[in-house]
């Protein structure tokens, strides 16, 4: 068996494509621009990627979009401030603040200082404990984009076994959980794997759905894949460079092998990495939505 490919550049597009409709009826029947901000602290190249493509797609879909850049030295207690200076700005809905932060800066203080309605990245402890209990305003973006490939490609997730391999806080814990809600797009069984799980192959090998976020290039080979199975490949290591200079990028799970035994698969690049920013927008749109109290 050859896998399909589950393209996230696709798929993100068609979400792309509606969020803009969606954002141009906002626009004319209640006169509401969904407003992102994204704080970057200091220069570091990669971030200063994320943050510019997630401003161009703000822009693309009609938002009110800002981005403010401060330098690496600013004081902690000053990020606060800015922060508090958004919380109280009705033009903005949703504030990202982009990570890392340089050493002098407590990222958790930072998080906790964002105004829970405007926690666009789903990481506020109380967007945390609502996907816990059930009744999320926010799903964190990286594992909502993991949902949506899942449903929008038609693997059937009610029902199904999901491993998940990884429990971080952005990826695998969040992704389980999303899976394990009592609701359409989800109602499935899951195990979630780390590195201190005992023979990891025997939960791997039972998954309907395998969700790999382990940060380890081919940590998953295809003898730990059932036949079949819908392989959802999250990693992204850089495992060298092109002559030109460019970053070579691979997944955690061992495409090429895996793919021959999968029913369906997401690649690296262009898998996960794209729905993140996309998700992004989505959660930008419903804070927007939540504000002016339109359901
Ligand atoms: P992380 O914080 O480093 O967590 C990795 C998790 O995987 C940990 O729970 C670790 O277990 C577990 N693990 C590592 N090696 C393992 C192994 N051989 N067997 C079983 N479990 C193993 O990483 P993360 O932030 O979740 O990110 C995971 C990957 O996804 C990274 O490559 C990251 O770059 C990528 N990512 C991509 C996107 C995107 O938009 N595409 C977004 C976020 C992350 P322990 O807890 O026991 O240490």
């Amino acid at each position: 068996m050859t896998a399909k490919i589950i393209s996230g550049n696709e798929v993100a597009k068609e979400i792309r494509e509606e969020l803009k409709q969606e954002v141009a009826d906002l626009k004319e029947k209640h006169n509401l621009v969904p407003g992102l901000v994204t704080i970057l602290v200091g220069e570091d190249p990669a971030s200063v990627s994320y943050v510019t493509a997630k401003q161009r797609t703000a822009h693309e879909l009609g938002f009110h979009s800002i981005q403010d850049n401060q330098p690496a030295d600013m004081a902690e207690h000053d990020l606060l401030k800015l922060i508090d200076q958004y919380n109280g700005d009705p033009k903005i809905h949703g504030i990202l603040v982009q990570l890392p932060l340089p050493k002098h800066i407590d990222e958790g203080k930072v998080l906790y200082a964002i105004d829970p309605r405007k926690d666009v990245d789903g990481f506020h402890p109380v967007n945390v404990g609502k996907l816990m209990i059930g009744e999320p305003d926010y799903l964190p973006c990286t594992p909502a984009g993991i949902q949506q490939l899942l449903i929008r490609s038609g693997t059937k997730i009610e029902g199904s076994e999901v491993v998940v391999v990884g429990r971080s806080n952005i990826v695998g814990k969040p992704i389980a959980n999303i899976l394990l809600q009592k609701r359409e797009g989800a109602n499935a069984t899951v195990t979630v794997c780390h590195t201190r799980t005992k023979e990891m192959v025997s939960h791997t090998r039972r998954a309907d759905i395998l969700i790999v976020a382990a940060g380890k290039p081919k940590a998953v080979t295809a003898d730990m894949v059932k036949e079949g199975a819908v392989v959802v490949d999250v990693g992204v290591n850089r495992i060298g460079k092109t002559p030109e200079g460019k970053a070579i990028l691979c997944g955690d799970v061992d495409f090429e092998a895996v793919k021959e035994k999968a029913s369906a698969i997401t690649p690296v690049p262009g898998g996960v990495g794209p729905m993140t920013i996309t998700m992004l927008m989505m959660n930008t749109v419903k804070a927007a939505k939540l504000a002016a109290g339109i359901s």
